[in-house]
């Protein structure tokens, strides 16, 4: 069976699985019939036996498997029941010529013996025990688990190894997959030009382009080049770019690999991955190693103790430090990974040597924005209404990756309405898609949801727009799409802290969907589910994390570690659980009441801006200037046109 378990390693790729059921069916067939082979004999019952025995016609009988007597005759015999056999099977012939079934074993001796005694045979035979001819049935039978344990082997190993490349994906179990970038396969064509932003880390990072370059430079004078840096920061903000970037600057190979690409059902996998990455980065030094989601094997260790910790993922995550102890500053390899949560990363990891330095790679700001869009616009055939400033300011919270996905949706949006050169209007829808999912303007909403659902947003933008320090807003809309019925933009402050007047402000801006719905029609609906998700953990991470309440204190609960886990345990008493609550709703409710305070003094204005929005659908901060004026406290710069 060896060779259908091993394909010749120059076939490994092309080789099909399949053939392997094939043969195995084959050989299944070939050995069910190599036990039928033997030709057939007549049966015979006891009676018969004992018969022969007593006319002393039998020469043998052999015992097979101890369950059929085979019964050879001898010249008498042969002559008395086979007389037209031929003379040349005289004397004990190769075949037997009966056979007996037996049932029990000691009766059949037993009876043998008995009989021929009792006729005072001369020349007793005696039964001898053979093991088996039917070779193809024994085989089968010692063999057919252990088939099957190889069948199934292989079905589960081809079921691992990612998207069924056929058997030879077994053999390559231990391989890193890392894609390598390089001159003779595919380039790194990405440069710092391309990253658009991220200047910080641009400046930090340029340090280890200037080393890979002229390493002798900074080990001349004894200094240390870091090996690893971390990048961090949210999904989509250009982390693997920068990265690539790196390499694409200094011209050297790069391997990129995701932390989960380590990680397989088997023991042993993730650790010889690593090792075998470290090898083949070592053979292209100076290269660059990217390992994307590193928190898929560098989470901390033996965080979670139902579970028992996971041993492959430590013993990937230990070779990995390994590895890394073990290269020497100056052997030119370089590891980047990225991950958006440094917080819950194995504290060995961050150690001297390993990943002691860390980049932060943020969500763009509003001259971030911009630039990013100049990069991927660049390839862009624009028309000349499009103004990157104020595309820029409709995309607050936006990523790079979100915005490179509006510049391209941009384009096929006025491709398919056959123009020549992408408009203002294709980017805002193309912002509105990926903000919400398709746009579904043929969702079904009566007048009166519609209504409800105006007001609801208007008293958002009413709210805000007259708080001094909520978010300005940006633009609402009452259009469908995805879940939501309806949806505000706000323009958040790049800001860093938050004071506890602002916190304040915002609960009761998104209060004040709820309150608009109270204060004009005396009724309140299920549609601000959301808005009090969100106010009710504002409100709970002001009295629980940031210290913000009178009552509670300067007590933070907060665990930056992620270590603790609170679903089990409070880090409070029973009594302080119950203020806590008490605090969060008069918190809410206070908000509320605000809210509807301010909607009641501005009822005129709120139902200018609702009934604006029930017909335009969708208004922008213009509108709000026209029906409130210009926010007095608001900067310049904030402002939109
Ligand atoms: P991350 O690795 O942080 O999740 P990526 O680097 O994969 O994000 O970014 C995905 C895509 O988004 C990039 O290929 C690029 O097109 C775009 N992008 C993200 N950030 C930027 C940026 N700062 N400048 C230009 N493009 C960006
Ligand atoms: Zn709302």
């Amino acid at each position: 069976m060896e060779e259908n378990k091993t394909p010749q390693p120059g076939k490994k790729r092309k080789f099909n699985l399949y053939w392997i059921y094939v043969i195995l069916t084959v050989v299944l067939f070939a050995l069910y019939f190599a036990g039928k082979d033997s030709p057939t004999q007549e049966e015979i019952e006891m009676g018969q036996l004992i018969e022969l025995l007593k006319n002393e016609e039998i020469s043998k009988i052999e015992l097979v498997n101890k369950e059929n007597a085979e019964i050879y005759l001898n010249e008498k015999g042969m002559s008395r029941h086979f007389p037209d056999e031929k003379p040349s099977r005289k004397g004990t012939s190769p075949t037997p010529q009966y056979k007996y079934r037996i049932g029990s074993l000691e009766r059949f001796e037993e009876t043998v013996e008995n009989v021929q005694k009792e006729n005072n045979i001369a020349k007793p035979i005696y039964i001898t025990n053979v093991q088996n001819n039917s070779w193809g049935m024994e085989f089968l039978i010692n063999w057919l688990p252990f088939i099957f344990i190889i069948v199934l082997w292989i079905v589960i190993m081809r079921g691992i190894g990612r998207g069924g490349m056929g058997g030879g994906q077994i053999f390559n179990m231990g391989k890193s997959k890392a894609q390598l970038f390089d001159k003779d396969n595919v380039p790194v064509n990405v440069t710092f030009k391309d990253v658009a932003g991220l200047e910080e880390a641009k400046v930090e990072i340029m340090e280890i382009v200037d080393f890979l370059k002229n390493p002798d430079k900074y080990t001349k004078l004894g200094g240390k080049i870091p090996k690893g840096v971390l990048l961090v920061g949210p999904p989509g903000t250009g982390k693997t770019l920068l990265a690539k970037s790196v390499a694409g600057e200094a011209n050297v190979p790069f391997f990129s690999i995701s932390g989960s690409d380590f990680v397989e059902m088997f023991v042993g996998v993730g650790a010889s991955r690593v090792r075998d990455l470290f090898k083949n980065a070592k053979e292209k030094a100076p290269c660059i190693i990217f390992i994307d989601e590193i928190d898929a094997i560098g989470r901390a260790r033996g965080k979670n103790p139902i579970n028992g910790g996971n041993d492959e993922r430590e013993s990937t995550l230990n070779q990995l430090l390994t590895e890394m102890d073990g290269f020497g500053t100056n052997s030119g390899v370089i590891v980047l990974a990225a991950t958006n949560r440094a917080d819950i990363l194995d504290k060995a990891l961050m150690r001297a040597g390993r990943f002691d330095r860390q980049i932060y790679v943020e969500l763009p700001d509003l001259i971030g924005r911009k630039e990013i869009f100049e990069v991927h616009m660049r390839n862009l055939k624009l028309g000349d209404d499009v103004d990157k400033d104020f595309l820029a300011k409709q995309t607050p919270g936006f990523s790079g990756a979100d915005i490179a996905n509006v510049c391209n949706e941009a384009a096929l949006m006025a491709a398919r309405k056959g123009k020549d050169a992408i408009e203002k209007q294709d980017f805002l829808d193309a912002i509105d898609r990926i903000i919400g999912g398709l746009e579904k303007k043929n969702k079904i909403i009566t007048a009166q949801e519609k209504e409800v659902i105006a007001f609801h947003e208007a008293g958002h933008a009413t709210t805000s727009w007259l708080l001094q320090y909520a978010h300005p807003l940006v633009k609402v809309t009452i259009v469908p799409r995805g879940k939501a019925l309806g949806a505000a933009w706000y323009l958040p402050e790049e800001r860093q802290i938050t004071t506890k007047e602002q916190m304040y402000h915002e609960m009761v801006a998104t209060m004040g969907g709820r309150a608009a719905e109270q204060v004009v029609f005396g009724q309140i609906s299920t549609g601000a589910l959301s808005d009090l998700e969100k106010v009710t953990k504002q409100a709970y991470a002001m009295v629980t994390y940031y210290g913000l309440n009178e009552v509670i204190g300067n007590v933070s609960f907060y665990d930056s570690t992620g270590q603790q886990d609170f679903s089990l345990t409070k880090p409070f008493s029973e009594k302080t659980a119950e203020v806590i609550d008490q605090e969060i709703s008069k918190l809410v409710e206070k908000a509320y009441q605000e809210a509807l305070t301010i909607l009641r003094q501005h009822l005129d204005g709120l139902t200018l801006l609702a009934n604006r929005l029930i017909e335009k659908e969708v208004i922008f901060s213009d509108d709000l200037v026209n029906i409130f004026g210009k926010r007095p406290w608001d900067k310049e710069e904030n402002h939109e046109g």
